[in-house]
């Protein structure tokens, strides 16, 4: 029998509790945590996102900055946003969307986010943070799968984690984070020669390739908890990485696609935004 992890209501608890987080922080005097996001261009699926963004920032009681910039912005004008957001007292976070428009250099602009107002975790300096194990913010969606694993009681420590893809969003992060908890963690990528050989040792298998039904049941080791990071458009909806219903039970749990790893990562920025206020304001 296969659990199948509830996303919806594992994230909705973590929004909340960072609502209460927020009223508290509030009512005791101190400013009410912001968030900027930043748009460039007219992609439709990015504009979906920031709003869904904004949607939960307000929810949460947090401030919603937010800046469009046309399609044809210049890396200077895009540049000269992202300084002034990090000059802005009130801007406790900036998510700048990606993809950018084709021209605009998105490492230099992330890398001008200053490290206490990154949100997604996505600079240099929050990576170093990361892999050192130092006080910082943490991607979004490596950092929910971690709270998915907590909330349905997994035990990471001494457990062997497999990681299925080594991106800076998603694998690499994930891994680190699987590593602080004391897991025994394995990498596999591209280039691995026998992905199976690897998969198959997992007690935890996190999938973050973006191959749809990469991963079957001749990866999976009886009782594992998956975790499906892919999420693909397909004529019959939304599907994974995984092939969860070749499964036929005998994974111990997975995450559905939708409903799992999705909603913990609008979640996490939440959480993001408010760790980002405190920051501020203990280094104020
Ligand atoms: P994501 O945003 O989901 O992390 P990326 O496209 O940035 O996706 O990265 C995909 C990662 O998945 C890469 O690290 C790549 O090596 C890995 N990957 C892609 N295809 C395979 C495969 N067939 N087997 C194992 N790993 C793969």
């Amino acid at each position: 029998m296969t659990t199948t992890i509830d996303g919806r209501k594992i994230a909705r608890d973590i929004r909340s509790r960072t609502a209460g987080e927020v009223a508290a922080a509030v009512a005791a005097g101190r400013s009410v945590p912001g968030l900027a996001t930043v748009l460039v261009g007219d992609d439709p699926a990015s504009a979906v996102y920031v709003a869904s963004k904004r949607r939960a920032i307000r929810e949460a009681g947090m401030r919603d900055f937010h800046r469009t910039l046309p399609q044809q912005a210049t890396q200077d004008e895009v540049a000269a946003v992202i300084d002034e957001l990090a000059a802005d007292p009130d801007v406790s976070g900036i998510l700048l969307q990606l993809p950018l428009p084709a021209g605009l250099d998105s490492a230099a602009l992330i890398s001008r986010i200053p490290v206490s107002k990154d949100v997604d975790g996505l600079t240099t300096s929050s990576a170093g943070l990361l892999a050192r194990g130092e006080y910082g913010l943490r991607p979004c969606t490596p950092s929910g799968v971690i709270e998915l694993l907590d909330a349905e009681g997994v035990t990471i420590k001494g457990s062997h984690a497999v990681v299925v893809g080594r991106s800076e969003l998603v694998g690499r992060p994930m891994a680190q984070l699987l590593l602080q908890r004391d897991a025994t963690v394995t990498i596999a990528h591209r280039h691995t020669t026998d992905l199976a050989a690897v998969t198959r040792a997992a007690d935890i298998l996190v999938v973050a390739a973006g191959v749809p039904g990469l991963i079957g049941p001749e990866h999976v080791k009886p009782g594992a908890t998956i975790i499906d990071v892919g999420i693909h458009r397909t004529p019959s909806g939304l599907t994974g990485d995984v092939r969860a219903d070749e499964l036929d039970g005998s994974a111990g749990r997975i995450t559905p696609v939708p409903g799992g790893v999705g909603p913990m990562t609008i979640a996490m920025l939440m959480a993001n935004t408010l760790r980002a206020a405190e920051w501020a304001q203990r280094s104020a």
